[in-house]
């Protein structure tokens, strides 16, 4: 059975929490993406396979906001485990988000 609560106090042992979130510029609440999001902390980079739904901002270099134009951040190409990891290097203080859903679907 699944518990119905957890509480994140073992960082290194157990599973990171996941939750469904949406992410938004700070200037304006518009919503940037819908995001499955590892752990509690704040979002430092947006992993584009972590994106859910179909969303163009995977192909841009540079991502800003829709509304206000504010640069976000900047594409990264990585390779971790010789895997491409591709995502988004946020600027500090640009978004927030909204969580929609705890756990995944
Ligand atoms: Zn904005």
């Amino acid at each position: 059975m699944k518990k119905l609560m957890s509480y994140d106090r073992y960082p290194h042992g157990k599973r990171k929490a996941h939750m469904e979130v949406e992410i938004k510029c700070t200037d304006c609440a518009t919503t940037i993406c819908q995001y499955d999001k590892e752990g509690y902390g704040p979002i430092g980079k947006i992993i584009f396979k972590s994106i859910l739904g179909e969303s163009e901002i995977k192909d841009k270099k540079e991502l800003e906001c829709q509304k206000c134009e504010k640069l976000l951040g900047k594409k990264v190409i990585a390779f971790e485990n010789k895997e491409k990891v591709e995502f988004f290097k946020m600027y500090p203080g640009v978004i927030f988000y909204k969580v929609l859903q705890k756990g995944r679907k």
